[in-house]
């Protein structure tokens, strides 16, 4: 499922093909993935786009007459300009836009979702997107100890339930949780109230490099995550427990335990991690 690396991903290698491009027409092929107006304005034909936006796991693009479309990629969703024109033709295309590029290139978006858990949303203008992400979390990227330590001190939950909370923090989810409880030697099911506020600051460091490095690896294509050109990442070569419940820890070869939190399948290292 991608998190924030995967989505900052999508809008780096889709930005320098996207920004001041035209967007000429669209095409509905499935209108019920729309939230908001679904009228081809609002999706932003006869707009040039002007800027991109990024909270989180959620994208946005914004138009020159202010309309802003919110793309949230879900499970399966991919939102990219294809290498060939074959791909227009593939099952689950929901959206096609035609951009005209400032090389006066003519180009297809995609957005295309196997298993419609994404969203695309259609906003008004750029203050009412500044009015939906206010409750979401910081973005992971600019994550601080004191940030977690003031808003989780007293809250019984699992330490890794609250990182999947996207009002805590905006972008991490189940892949990159466990990666940083493990590199911070936090066990994922801890209550947040036993833990201490330096190990908060170990947490929210080790969140920050393990989102940076796996954005310079362009994201982890776990399933079918690809990128804004089609391509897939490097970072699932990376991960040290995300999907290796009961294989040996690669730290110290203690079998790796793994159960459910949040009912979100949890892997962590009963040795490494207290
Ligand atoms: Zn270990």
């Amino acid at each position: 499922m991608p998190e924030l690396p995967e989505v900052q991903t999508v809008r780096a290698t889709l930005l320098p093909i996207i920004l001041d491009a035209r967007v000429e027409s669209v095409d509905i092929h499935r209108p019920d993935i729309i939230t908001g107006d679904s009228s081809p304005a609002a999706l932003l034909v006869g707009q040039t786009i002007t800027d991109t936006a990024r909270r989180g796991k959620q994208l946005a693009l914004i138009g020159s007459g202010g309309s802003v479309l919110i793309v949230q990629l879900g499970m399966t969703g991919h939102f990219y300009i294809p290498s060939s024109s074959t791909d227009l033709a593939l099952p689950h295309v929901h959206i096609v836009w035609t951009l005209r590029t400032t090389n006066r290139k003519s180009v297809s978006l995609l957005f295309r979702d196997p298993r419609r858990f994404g969203e695309l949303t259609t906003l008004a203008n750029p203050a009412a997107l500044d009015a939906r992400w206010s409750s979401l979390g910081p973005d992971g990227l600019e994550i601080t100890g004191d940030h977690l330590h003031s808003t989780l001190r007293h809250s019984a939950r699992p330490i890794k339930a609250a990182l999947l909370d996207q009002a805590v923090v905006a972008g991490v989810g189940n892949i990159y949780a466990d990666e940083a409880l493990f590199a911070s030697h936090i066990r994922p099911g801890r209550r947040c109230t036993r833990i201490r506020p330096a190990e908060y600051h170990t947490l929210a460091d080790a969140i920050r490099t393990i989102l940076a490095q796996a954005i310079s690896r362009h994201g982890s294509s776990i399933r079918d995550y690809r990128d804004g050109s089609g391509q897939p990442g490097t970072n699932q070569n990376h991960l040290l427990v995300y999907g290796r419940g009961g294989l040996p820890c690669l730290s110290c070869s203690t079998m790796l335990k793994s159960r459910p939190i949040a009912q979100r399948t949890t892997v962590w290292c009963p040795s490494c991690q207290s």
